[in-house]
């Protein structure tokens, strides 16, 4: 693999020329600023449905089609320099304000699951916070990974910009992530996977902000809009074939809908098992199935398969356009408590929505990531979002939606539900600066 462009043979090599980076960058005035990530958003625009392919290629992981979607997401709506607008308050005692600097080299390890979408909503938002950024990537994904840094560079130094704004090595490990956890010059890390990495980022010394591991429950009520609700689990649980952090991975319904819930999902895409199936498919998909209420091992080899392909192991053959699996199942089955990270979706039905809520908090482990609901009934949706308290709650709708893809606001690839900061944007990676002028610049 050629060097250069970002690429470097090691992480102290990569911190140093990130750390020259950064000094010229910062000599380079706001303007450039957003002309750069003007620059990275357009070759992102253009590339991101090749590094898309490449990263379902090289993972085996997800589907392409969606791994596109992802990537136009990150490209066009991460925040930006924008999101650094000074806060000013004037009063009778002067006026204070405040600025939002850059902290310089940030550390980001990034997951298999979303490869190039981590990589480029990572990059718009630190280099939009004036910030350099050495990644450590997932060991499998590093082919694509590479390629999509090298792209980033390019985008930046044709706008001109200096190089290695944006770097990595060519083969990442745990060793180098630990390198990364702990090298001087490196003040923050973004840590974005499950839960063995951000316990490991956690015990540094750093300023960690952590994107960790979720298990988001979608619970649907007897006042829900049924057909539609059927539709959206489908579409959000089968996106990416269920890799994604925020995808809904248990379905909780109230009894006296459960019935229409399920022909919803078979009537948009979904295969349900029978009990018999059910059995058979457990015994591919853990490694170990554990105990009840408790978290399986699920075989590595078919996370982020397609539910055909899940199906086949079991030798069931359906259509391609068959996105999501169905199984009806009792709230202890491990499927419930684990993250499963494929499109096969536990259905529990219970008698009420306090039930309904009760179980998404338990199944949920705390995480406090992502919950959803379908219900029509406003106090319900609060009770039940107050009770979640995650970083990303959606009423009626996909999960997707609460990432900005179909609904409002902007997205993060990494967020941060153990550290608190939810989605994450360019004013996390920047320390705030005040300055207080006492008595004047009160101009009215
Ligand atoms: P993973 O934890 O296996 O790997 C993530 C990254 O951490 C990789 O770069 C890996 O090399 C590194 N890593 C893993 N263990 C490490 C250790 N002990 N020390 C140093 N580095 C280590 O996760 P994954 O399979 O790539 O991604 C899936 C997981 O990530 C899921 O749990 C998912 O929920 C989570 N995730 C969370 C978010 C979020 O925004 N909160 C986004 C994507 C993925």
């Amino acid at each position: 693999m050629e060097l250069g462009d970002g690429i470097h043979p090691t992480i102290d090599a990569a911190v140093a020329a990130a750390r020259r980076a950064f000094n010229s960058y910062s000599e380079m005035g706001l303007e450039t600023r957003r002309t750069l990530v003007d620059s990275m958003r357009s070759a992102m625009l253009r590339e991101g449905e090749r590094l898309a392919y490449m990263a379902a290629e090289e993972t085996g992981i997800g589907r392409a089609e969606d791994k596109v979607v992802k990537n136009r997401l990150v490209t066009t709506k991460t925040p930006g320099p924008e999101d650094l607008e000074p806060q000013v308050v004037t009063g009778d005692a002067g006026m204070m304000i405040t600025e939002y600097a850059p902290y310089g080299v940030i550390g980001s390890i990034t997951p298999t699951t979303n490869p190039t979408s981590t990589i480029i909503n990572n990059s718009i938002a630190m280099v939009s916070a004036g910030n350099a950024v050495v990644f450590n990537v997932h060991p499998n994904a590093s082919l694509v990974s590479v390629e999509n840094v090298k792209l980033l560079n390019r985008a930046i130094v044709a706008a001109g910009g200096p190089s290695d704004l944006v770097t990595a090595i060519p083969h990442p490990t745990l060793d180098s992530a630990r390198d990364v956890m702990n090298h001087p010059d490196i003040p923050v890390l973004l840590v974005t996977g499950g839960p063995g990495v951000v316990k490991e980022a956690l015990k540094t010394s750093k300023k960690a902000i952590t994107a960790g591991p979720g298990n988001p429950p979608a619970v649907v009520d007897q006042t829900a809009d049924v057909e539609a609700a059927g539709r959206d689990i489908v579409r959000g649980a089968s996106f990416d074939n269920n890799v994604i952090c925020t995808d809904e991975k248990t379905t909780i319904v109230v009894d006296s809908v459960a019935d229409r819930l399920v022909q919803s999902m078979t009537a948009n895409g979904a295969y349900r098992l029978k009990d018999h199936e059910l059995k058979r498919l457990e015994r591919v998909i853990f490694r170990e199935t554990g105990p009840p209420n408790k978290p399986g091992m699920v075989n590595p080899d078919l996370i982020g398969k397609s539910a055909g392909r899940i199906l086949s192991e079991i030798g069931i053959n359906v259509d391609d356009d068959v996105r999501l699996v169905v199984a009806e199942v009792p709230r202890e089955h491990n499927l419930v408590w684990t993250e499963q990270m494929m499109p096969v979706m536990p259905v529990v039905r219970v008698n009420n929505v306090d039930d309904a809520i009760d179980l998404a908090v338990r199944s949920e482990h705390g995480f406090r990531h992502t919950a959803s609901i379908h219900s029509t009934n406003v106090d319900t949706i609060t009770r039940m979002a107050r009770a979640m308290n995650c970083s990303i709650f959606v009423a009626n709708g996909p999960n997707f939606s609460g990432l900005g893809e179909g609904g409002e606001g902007f997205t993060s690839f990494s967020i941060a539900s153990p550290t608190g900061e939810g989605l994450s944007r360019p004013r996390h990676f920047s320390r705030a600066r005040r300055v207080s002028v006492v008595g004047a610049l009160r101009i009215v």
